[in-house]
């Protein structure tokens, strides 16, 4: 049961969903960019009102330019992906930071400097909704150190350029402003994790089957509706995708002679067995009812029989004490290949059909159909 989770949960982690993933980390970006325009907008400003020297300006551009090209490489070359945070949030608020602070230090008038505090805390808030408590704290704590390192700077090198009177309100007021975002950011840092949490729980009762804990049938015609695009996209390289569908024996029995109640349980065991025998690259759904649906990627037709008899055998071995006598239960498959460009519910009914021959055949076995001759034989 433990590895039907994982399995599940690999799913949403396609090459599509990175894809996507990149895509909205390329989009806020973008948007980054676009507010870093706004700064730059203000150092051009303060240069053409003389208050700033050119080659400072100069200075800010190119390290501005060549941070964002930075990043923006990392992104087109997936580069992000093996980092730990690969929205790299708290990089892209710090990065335009520091020729932020070097302009500073050289604004001839203190009260210009004003500007860049407020876009540095405009970048801050971006922060909130990405990172965590502690990181947004260690940000601001950043965010602060520098500034203090600036004042220092000044005093040290440029005291002319500094009025410590009027200084010190602003750096109280400055500091303020960051203990209240990152206290705000604990808020919907906590919000934020509640949120994840309910969306998992309610994404697994989209895809679960509530009794066995299996993906349920929609989640599995999902998973058969991908598996068997990503198979069309392989073509012409030789794979194969193979289908069983699995029936418990006699189950209606079990139910009228031992309860309802003896049935559950009996299916939940099966579904467990069922998941800890499959490999990893395999699936598993319940149906509905007592069938369930087995998916074989990049299986040829004898892999995928060698493997789902691994599911007849571990199930015929289940020992389940609620059954009188060690009493055992057993299932028929009906196993077959997707034939490349017919509709999935034409595998799935000749996946049925041989289940439905596995029966005739006097079940506990496998009948196997491949659609190129279509010339069952009996496992
Ligand atoms: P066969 O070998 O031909 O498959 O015989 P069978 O008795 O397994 O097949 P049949 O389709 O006649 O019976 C299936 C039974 O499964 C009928 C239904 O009540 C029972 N069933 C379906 N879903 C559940 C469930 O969730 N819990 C329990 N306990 N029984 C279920
Ligand atoms: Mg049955
Ligand atoms: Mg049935």
């Amino acid at each position: 049961m433990s590895e039907a989770g994982p399995r599940v949960e690999s799913n949403t982690h396609t090459d599509e969903t990175i894809k996507s993933f990149q895509q909205l980390r390329l989009r806020r970006m973008l948007w980054g960019f676009t507010a870093q325009l706004l700064t730059i907008f203000i150092v051009v400003a303060l240069f053409s009102y003389g208050m700033l020297p050119s080659w400072v300006v100069g200075v800010y551009l190119s390290v501005t330019l060549l941070a964002s090209s930075g990043f923006l490489i990392l992104l087109k070359t997936n580069t992000n992906l093996r980092f730990k945070d690969p929205s790299m949030t708290a990089g892209q608020i710090l990065v335009p930071l520091l020729p932020s602070i070097f302009v500073m230090f050289f604004v001839t008038d203190p009260q210009a400097r004003t500007a860049f505090m407020l876009t540095a805390t405009s970048g801050l808030v971006f922060g909130m909704f990405a990172l965590t408590r502690s990181g947004m704290l260690i940000l601001s704590m950043l965010i602060a150190g520098a500034y203090l390192l600036l004042l220092v700077s000044l005093t040290l090198f440029a005291p002319q350029r500094i009025n410590w009177q009027v200084e010190s309100v602003m750096v109280f007021s400055y500091f303020a402003v960051l203990v209240t975002i990152s206290y705000l950011t604990s808020f919907i840092a906590g919000m934020r994790r509640k949120l994840r949490e309910q969306n998992h729980r309610l994404e697994q009762l989209v895809i679960r089957d509530p009794l066995t804990e299996l993906p349920n049938r929609r989640c599995l015609m999902e998973r058969l509706t991908s598996e068997m695009s990503r198979f069309e996209r392989r073509t012409p390289e030789p794979s194969s995708l193979c289908i069983s569908m699995l029936d418990v024996d006699h189950f209606k029995r079990i139910n009228d002679m031992l309860g309802h109640d003896v049935g559950d349980t009996v299916l939940r065991r099966i579904s467990e067995t069922l998941s800890n025998a499959l490999r990893k690259s395999d699936f598993v759904g319940r149906f509905g009812g007592e069938e369930f649906v087995v998916i074989l990627p990049e299986s040829s037709l004898e892999q995928a029989e060698q493997s789902v008899k691994r599911l007849q055998d571990a199930v015929a071995a289940l020992e389940i004490p609620e059954l009188p006598n060690g009493q055992r239960v057993t299932v028929s498959q009906g196993l077959t290949r997707y034939y490349p460009g017919e509709r999935i519910e034409q595998t799935l009914k000749r996946a049925d059909e041989a289940l439905y021959r596995a029966k005739a055949a006097g079940r506990n076995c496998i009948i196997v159909v491949d659609p190129d001759d279509e010339d069952p034989f009996l496992n």
